[in-house]
């Protein structure tokens, strides 16, 4: 049974409910985000949030919870031109991908969160990929996840294992998720803390949190909420 995890943690949504359920499963769990220079510096800041308000309402968890790792991806920024990282409004491109698509994004993170997760002895890496609701990421798809976990086990002669616990759900679904997993505690934490707007807004608050509530990220969140208040009430 593996027993340590490295979180692919970005502070949004989907990061922070993996970030639970690894908590749940395993005995020690670091967590890694990369800074690849994103227009809005909001993400980085309420990841470090999420991280404290975890430690403070969930002390069973804040014991299993280590090291937290940053890593300077600037480079990614130089290297692509996407509404995440410039100054462009967000338009679907000819290839019917959005462009906040940052080509080869994911893999770069995952080829350095495996790099931390040697050095650190972690075994397992946990990301929020997820196939079912969103833009077609290719570098989300599970085909993706199963091709790296290969090369990087592979390249790196040690055997990485990637779960990706939201795969094949949809945004109500990773909802439910965070509330089996941490209670009314953890859907009040994630509404109030993590940040999934494209446009870095933190001015508008919703019954789901904050955010620009137009953006293809807000009106996901939105539209998974509805569904999950709407069938549990
Ligand atoms: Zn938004």
């Amino acid at each position: 049974m593996h027993k340590t995890a490295l979180v692919l943690f970005s502070g949004g949504q989907d990061s922070t409910t993996c970030l639970a359920h690894a908590l749940k499963t395993y005995e020690r769990v670091e967590t890694i985000a990369f800074d690849y220079r994103q227009r809005h510096r909001v993400e980085l800041e309420a990841r470090l949030v999420v991280l404290d308000e975890i430690r403070r309402q969930f002390p069973h968890w804040a014991s299993k919870l280590g090291e937290d790792h940053l890593l300077d991806l600037a480079v990614l920024g130089d290297v692509s031109d996407t509404s995440l990282t410039r100054e462009t409004a967000f338009k679907m491109e000819t290839s019917g991908l959005p462009n906040t698509f940052v080509p080869g994004r994911n893999l770069l993170f995952l080829t350095l969160a495996a790099a931390v997760a040697y050095r650190r002895g972690l075994e397992v890496m946990v990301t929020g990929v997820c196939e079912t609701d969103f833009s077609g990421y290719p570098d989300c798809r599970d085909d993706t996840m199963k091709a790296m976990q290969l090369a990087l086990s592979l390249g790196m002669d040690h055997r990485f294992l990637i779960e990706t616990p939201l795969m094949w759900i949809d945004k109500a679904d990773t909802w439910r998720m965070a509330e089996s997993l941490g209670g009314k505690a953890l859907i009040d934490l994630i509404i109030e803390h993590t940040h999934t707007c494209y446009l870095g807004d933190r001015q508008h608050r919703h019954a789901w949190g904050y955010g620009c509530g137009t953006c293809p990220a807000c009106e996901l969140r939105a539209r998974g909420y509805e569904r999950f208040v709407t069938s549990v009430n």
